[in-house]
């Protein structure tokens, strides 16, 4: 019998009002149902929206300081529980462990870094047109934050929202993916334990129509902060802008790894197995493009079909597995589409192209790490979000050519290129229309200290993670402080 989990409003965990749930299975077992989660109807988001609006006051109130001191204690459990949250996660979502656990660390260094954030929130103070008046300019709560998040990165994600909005003074109403509500409902609960003031968090568990949707367009959300597909994003701004409602999103990519001639092909190989195969293919960074130096082509070619055969899938919390299943059943037949369009479009299918089977797979969404050779740049394949374990290899003449393959592109999240010339890597830099680029490294492995986001139709200008995440979850209030005990003749001209 699975176990049963409630939301979380106002400090109490909740059963929905309508009394529907909804099954969490283990992608690696479908047969396997973790839970049953609360499918949340505009009552119980109403219910959630008030009691963080309610929560507002007491929170801002707080001083960022002592905000900073739960955060802490919000880390230090992480750290405790890191394991079994690491384990229930690769349950739901199917990631291998060393990933699951990568996921986890993400959000104790986000719990760490926001943490500190409490005690620096810097402002500015600058000098003032007249004498005895004093210019500066503070940081203050948006208000009442929605965070919708998806099922890839089922700890980070919500990490990224919750601990920058907590910190800066915002109390928040999450609603996870569908795929993946346990990891953020074990985050959830530990901000509990932390000693999370009731009202300040609150959970609602449910489907992107029924939950999502009336939590972007509840009359008291103050701020949307959202990470998901372009297509829902693009939803979501919608309805935010009729409401002149701010909105931060992060959605897809089609990532893009450069190998040039001069390139150490091992690594790059090396760079390109992690960053095409590793959760899947199902990172927003994943590398779904490579564009190699067509001297190169053929050693390159053939050390990743070597590399990429010797992959082994299989349950993610076996040691024995390098690659775990694809999230559910859906997106298996999505990429196994994706296959059968590579094959017509002409693109040479060199390994995988199938849904994978055989021993401890048949009841799961595995599939075969896919790689297609002559893939022209306009194709489908080499344009469009698969989310999967495939991989299109571009052939190139040049840096220019191949910077301009890289940027012809809906998307503009991470983009990479293997080189030894210092001249080149620069180039790259400035020209790769990417939120971010890596030097000799793979697309993935973001750190939370910088800023994480991408441009085109990745983002809307706004990032996550670092300083830059402030800029998201405060607003500016610029002060002026006259002590000259007179009206100044400038203020009245000004
Ligand atoms: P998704 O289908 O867009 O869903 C994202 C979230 O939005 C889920 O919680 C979903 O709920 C909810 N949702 C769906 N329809 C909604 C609606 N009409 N109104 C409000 N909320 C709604 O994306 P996904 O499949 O979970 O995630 C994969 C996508 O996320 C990929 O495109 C990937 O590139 C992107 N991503 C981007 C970043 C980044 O930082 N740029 C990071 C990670 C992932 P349900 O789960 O209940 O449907």
């Amino acid at each position: 019998m699975a176990k049963t989990f409630k939301n979380f409003i106002d400090g109490q965990w909740k059963s929905s009002r309508s009394g529907e749930t909804f099954s969490n299975l283990n992608p690696a077992d479908n047969r396997i149902v973790l839970g049953k989660f609360q499918q949340s109807n505009a009552k119980d988001v109403n219910e959630a929206v008030q009691a963080a609006d309610k929560a507002q006051k007491l929170w801002r109130n707080t001083t960022a300081p002592k905000r900073g001191e739960i955060l802490y204690r919000v880390a230090e459990l992480l750290v405790k529980n890191k394991e079994s949250l690491a384990q229930d996660m690769t349950r739901e979502m199917g990631k291998v462990l060393a990933e699951t656990r990568g996921d986890v660390q993400e959000a104790i260094d986000m719990a760490y870094y926001s943490a500190g954030e409490g005690r620096r929130m810097l402002g500015e103070t600058v000098p003032s047109e007249l004498n005895d008046k004093f210019c500066m300019s503070v940081r203050m709560p948006v208000g009442v934050v929605a965070a919708i998040t998806p099922w890839n990165f089922p700890m980070a994600i919500p990490s990224w929202k919750l601990f920058p909005a907590l910190i800066t003074g915002n109390t928040v109403v999450i609603k996870p993916a569908s795929d993946t509500p346990l990891s953020c409902l074990n985050l959830v609960k530990i901000f509990e334990q932390a000693g999370l003031p009731p009202g300040v968090l609150n959970l609602v568990t449910g489907s992107g129509t029924g939950t999502g949707m009336p939590l972007v367009d509840h009359p008291s959300i103050d701020l949307v902060s959202f990470t998901g597909s372009t297509e829902t994003g693009s939803i979501v701004a919608s309805h935010c802008a009729k409401k002149m409602r701010q909105y931060s999103l992060e959605m897809g990519g089609k990532n893009a790894i450069i190998v040039m001639d001069d390139a150490n092909l091992n690594l790059a190989v090396e760079g390109v197995i992690w960053g095409a195969y590793g959760t899947t293919g199902q990172r927003c960074t994943a590398c779904s493009r490579v564009i190699v130096h067509h001297k190169v082509m053929k050693k390159f070619t053939r050390l990743l079909l070597q590399r990429t055969k010797a992959l082994r899938l299989g349950d993610g919390l076996l040691a024995t597995s390098d690659v775990g299943p694809l999230v559910n059943e859906d997106q298996q037949q999505k990429v196994l589409s994706y296959c059968k369009i590579g094959v017509e479009e002409g693109a040479k299918l060199l390994t995988g192209g199938n849904i994978a089977k055989g021993k401890g797979r048949s009841h799961g969404n595995f599939f075969q790490p896919t790689i297609f050779a002559d893939v022209a740049p306009k194709m489908r394949i080499a344009q469009e979000e698969i989310f999967g374990p495939v991989l299109a290899i571009i052939s190139c003449r040049n840096l220019e050519r191949a910077i301009a393959i890289v940027n012809d592109s809906q998307f503009g999240l991470s983009s990479s290129i293997y080189t030894q010339d210092v001249n080149r890597a620069f180039k790259a830099i400035e020209t790769l229309d990417t939120g971010i680029t890596y030097i000799n490294s793979s697309t993935i492995g973001a750190e939370i200290q910088l800023p994480f986001g991408g441009t085109k139709g990745t983002g809307n200008g706004h990032r996550e993670a670092g300083t830059a995440a402030l800029e998201v979850f405060t607003e500016w209030k610029s002060v002026y402080i006259d002590y000259s005990g007179k009206l100044q003749k400038a203020q009245i001209e000004d």
